[in-house]
C-alpha cells in the first residue's frame, strides 16, 4: 500500500535511498497521512459499519457515495490532516498505542536497552523548549563545511557528506537490487536533488503551477530571511535555487517513464559513468560515501547525467552553495525553532496539502520514532498487539487467496498455455511475509542521546544509509522488511516477489473477528488479492519468480495483456479529482495503471474465495444483507475518505494509487459479480459499457 508521506524531511530522505529498482508496490501513498492534533484517545475503527451508508443513494448510481456518505459526512478532515479516512481512523489508532508505549518507555524506571533507546529518542524529539533554544545551531556545522567550499572537487565531497547525513542534494546513490540477478546487490545512480513533490511543478504552465511556483520562491526567501539573509540577497538566492533545481527536474525522468523498470535498466563499467558524466567526479565522490570499490554500477536515468554534468562546472560555485545551504535548512525545518517549523509548515502543510494546523508534537514525534528506530519500537508495539494467532490467521487467508490466483490463472481465456506455466511458476515462488521480521535490526550502534533531537535523527538516518551501502557484496537478504510493523499498508516487492502485510493493518476495518467472512474478504481479502496481483500488473509481470527483469510472456500473450491493461488506463483517465475555480483536474490512467489493475484483480480474487467458501450459503443474507453484499460493502467502507482539493491536486501528480472514489467505484463498474449482487441494469452508472478486465 504505502509507505506513508508527510512533508517532513525524513521521509523525504528515506524516499530518496530508494532507488526505482527498490520501490514495492504499496497499497497506499504516504501522503495521505499528513497530520493531525486531536488530543482524545483514538479508538480502533469498525468493520461494517451501517452509520458509514447513505442510504439515500441508489448503490448503482454511485456505490461509493452509497457505502460512504455517512461516514464521509460525520468524519470532516481534521484541522491539521489533508485527507481523512478509514486508513488514517487506523494509523491515528494504532499511533495513540505507540504514544502509550513511548509515554511509559521515555519516564523514568528500570527500561530494557531496546526502550530506554526509543524513550530517550521520544524523549529528545519532545523537548520542544530545547528545539527553540538552539535556534539554526544544529545545523551550523553543516552550514560551515558549505560555506567552505572552494572548488567543484569541494563541492563533490560536500555533495557525499551531506547525502550521508540523509541531506538529498544533487542525485541519488544507494545499493539496490541488481535487476538481472536478484540475489545480488548492485551500485545504483539516479536522479534527485528537487525540493517540490515532483519535476512537473517547475516545468509545466497551467496557471496554479505557476502559483505554485511564485509561492514556492517566496518561501525559499523567507526560510534564507530568517537564517540572516536581507531579502534583497534572500530573493536573488530563492531564484537561484529555483533556477538550479528546474535543470534539475527539466533533466529527470517522469513517473510515468519510471514506471517501466526498462526505462531504468542502465548497467554499465564504471569508467562508462566516469565518461558520461566527469564533472560529478565520482573518483572523488563514491569512496567518500564510505561504500566499497566496485566496478559495475547502475545509471537509473543516464540523461539525468549527461543533461547535469554539464551545469556542474557552469552554475556559479556560489550557486551551488546557496542550493545546498536551501536543501540542508529545508531538511531539517520540522526539527528546528519555531520561526522554521511555522514557515516549513505554511508552505509544504498549509499552501502544498490543505492543512489547517500542524499536528501536535507527540503524534510529529511518535512518527519520527517509528521511522528513525522502527524495528525497536516495532518490537514493543508487536508483543503488546499481535501474537502468533494473528499470523496464523492471516497466513490462512493469504493461502486461500493465492489458491484462487492460481485457479485464476488455469481459467482465464486470453493467456496461452506457455505463459501460464510461466505465470504459475511465478505464483507457486511468492513469498509470503506477515506482521513483523523474524530477526530484528540491531540498533545498538546508533547513539542516542535526550538533548540532541536533530544528532539522533541523523545518527539513526546514517545507520541507514550505512547498512545500505555495507548490501554492496552480500546476497538480497529476503526476509528484510520496508515497512514497520505498526504500518496501516502493505506492499510486493517486484525484485524479490514477496508479498508483505505488517501487523499495523491486520486490524478493523481490514480483519475483524467480530465479523463474517464475507466482509473480512472484503477488506483485508482484497488487500492481499491487491498485493498477489501487483506480481501479474505492468509493472510486475516484466520480473520473473526470481525478482529478475526478464520477459517470460510469448510475443502474442503480452500483446494481449497491454491491450486490457489499456482498457484500464482508458478507464480511470476519464475520472475527475478536483474541479474547482483553478480547473478540472483528471486521474493519470498510465500513473495509477499498476494499482487500478492490482484493485480490480484483487476484488475478484477475493470474491472467487468467498465464493468456494460459502458455497450454497451465498444466499443466506446476515442482517439483510447477502454475503456478497456484505463484501462489496465491506470493500468500499475501507476506501471511506475526504481529502482537501490542494492534496488532491498533489496526489494527481504524485500518487500511483486512485483516490478512494475511483478505488471504489472504479472498480465495481468492471464487476458483474457486484451488479448481480446490487440487481443493477445495463445503463446504470456503476455498470460499464465497456467493463475492463486483467485478473
Ligand atoms: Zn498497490
Amino acid at each position: 500500500m504505502r509507505p506513508v508521506r508527510s512533508p517532513q524531511s525524513l521521509n523525504e530522505t528515506k524516499e530518496s535511498m530508494r532507488p526505482l529498482r527498490l520501490l514495492a508496490v504499496i497499497l497506499l501513498a504516504s501522503s495521505g497521512l499528513v497530520g493531525q492534533t486531536e488530543t482524545k484517545p483514538a479508538k480502533a475503527p469498525t468493520s461494517f459499519d451501517k452509520s458509514a451508508f447513505d442510504a439515500t443513494v441508489n448503490p448503482c448510481e454511485d456505490f461509493y457515495q452509497y457505502s460512504c456518505g455517512g461516514w464521509r459526512k460525520a468524519n470532516p478532515i481534521p484541522s491539521d490532516k489533508s485527507r481523512w479516512g478509514r486508513f488514517n481512523e487506523l494509523d491515528e489508532y494504532n499511533q495513540s498505542v505507540l504514544h502509550d508505549i513511548l509515554e511509559k518507555v521515555a519516564a523514568s524506571g528500570k527500561h530494557t536497552a531496546i526502550e530506554q533507546k526509543v524513550g530517550d529518542f521520544y524523549a529528545g524529539c519532545m523537548d520542544e523548549k530545547k528545539a527553540n533554544d538552539l535556534g539554526t545551531k544544529p545545523i551550523q556545522s553543516q552550514l560551515d563545511d558549505i560555506a567552505k567550499i572552494g572548488s567543484t572537487k569541494q563541492l563533490i565531497q560536500e555533495v557525499a557528506k551531506l547525502q550521508d547525513q540523509s541531506v538529498p542534494v544533487l542525485f541519488r546513490f544507494t545499493i539496490g537490487v541488481d535487476q538481472h540477478n536478484a540475489t545480488k546487490h548492485l551500485a545504483d545512480v539516479d536522479q534527485g536533488g528537487i525540493t517540490l513533490p515532483d519535476r512537473d511543478y517547475y516545468l509545466k504552465q497551467d496557471a496554479k503551477s505557476v502559483e505554485t511556483r511564485e509561492k514556492y520562491l517566496a518561501h525559499v526567501q523567507k526560510m534564507l530571511q530568517l537564517m540572516g539573509e536581507n531579502a534583497d540577497q534572500a530573493s536573488k538566492d530563492a531564484k537561484t535555487v529555483m533556477d538550479i533545481e528546474t535543470q534539475l527536474a527539466k533533466a529527470s525522468m517522469d513517473r510515468v517513464m519510471r514506471r517501466d523498470p526498462k526505462n531504468s535498466d542502465h548497467i554499465v563499467g564504471v569508467s562508462e559513468l566516469l565518461q558520461m558524466a566527469p564533472n560529478f567526479d565520482f573518483p572523488e565522490f563514491f569512496p567518500a560515501t564510505g561504500v566499497e570499490k566496485f566496478d559495475r554500477v547502475n545509471i537509473s536515468n543516464p540523461d539525468f547525467f549527461k543533461q547535469v554534468n554539464p551545469l556542474i562546472t557552469s552554475v556559479p560555485l556560489d550557486d551551488w552553495k546557496t542550493y545546498l545551504r536551501w536543501r540542508v535548512v529545508k531538511s531539517a525545518a520540522p526539527w528546528l525553532s519555531q520561526p522554521y517549523f511555522d514557515e516549513n509548515f505554511d508552505f509544504s502543510g498549509r499552501y502544498m496539502t490543505g492543512a489547517k494546523e500542524p499536528e501536535v508534537r507527540w503524534k510529529r514525534c511518535t512518527q519520527l520514532t517509528n521511522r528513525s528506530l522502527g524495528e525497536a519500537l516495532g518490537q514493543l508495539y508487536v508483543a503488546q498487539t499481535f501474537g502468533p494467532e494473528g499470523k496464523d490467521r492471516t497466513l490462512k487467508m493469504v493461502k486461500a487467496i493465492e489458491h484462487q490466483m492460481d485457479k485464476d490463472i488455469h481459467a482465464i481465456d486470453w493467456m496461452g498455455e506457455d505463459t501460464k506455466k510461466q505465470a504459475l511458476i511465478k505464483l507457486q515462488a511468492v513469498m509470503n511475509k506477515i506482521g513483523y521480521p523474524d530477526k530484528w535490526k540491531d540498533y545498538s550502534s546508533v547513539k542516542v542521546t535526550r538533548d540532541d533531537l536533530l544528532g539522533n535523527l541523523r545518527r539513526a538516518a546514517k545507520f541507514e544509509i550505512d547498512r545500505n551501502h555495507n548490501k554492496l557484496n552480500k546476497p538480497v537478504d529476503r526476509s528484510e522488511w520496508n515497512m514497520t510493523p505498526p504500518t496501516v499498508n502493505a506492499y510486493y516487492s517486484p525484485d524479490q516477489n514477496n508479498i508483505n502485510f505488517p501487523a499495523g493493518i491486520l486490524q478493523p476495518p481490514f480483519f475483524s473477528k467480530e465479523v463474517d467472512d464475507a466482509v473480512n474478504l472484503g477488506g483485508i481479502g482484497v488487500v492481499i488479492g491487491h498485493e498477489l496481483s501487483h506480481g501479474f500488473d505492468d509493472q510486475g509481470r516484466k520480473f520473473d519468480a526470481e525478482g529478475n527483469l526478464r520477459d517470460w510472456w510469448t510475443a502474442e500473450d503480452g500483446k494481449k495483456f497491454e491491450e486490457r491493461a489499456q482498457c484500464i488506463s482508458d478507464e480511470y483517465s476519464g475520472f475527475t479529482t478536483v474541479k474547482d475555480e483553478k480547473g478540472e483536474v483528471k486521474l493519470n490512467g498510465n500513473l495509477t495503471l499498476g494499482e487500478n489493475t492490482a484493485d480490480n484483480g484483487g476484488l475478484h480474487l477475493a470474491y472467487m474465495a468467498l465464493e468456494e467458501l460459502m458455497g450454497d450459503k451465498m444466499n443466506l443474507p446476515i442482517d439483510g444483507y447477502s454475503p456478497a453484499q456484505r463484501f462489496f460493502i465491506g470493500y468500499a467502507q475501507i476506501w471511506c475518505q475526504n481529502q482537501t482539493d490542494q492534496i488532491a491536486r498533489q496526489l494527481a501528480i504524485t500518487d500511483p494509487h486512485s483516490p478512494g472514489k475511483y478505488r471504489v467505484n472504479g472498480v465495481v463498474q468492471n464487476a458483474p459479480e457486484f451488479q448481480k449482487a446490487f440487481s443493477c441494469k445495463a445503463g446504470d452508472p456503476m455498470v460499464s459499457a465497456k467493463p475492463c478486465r486483467v485478473w
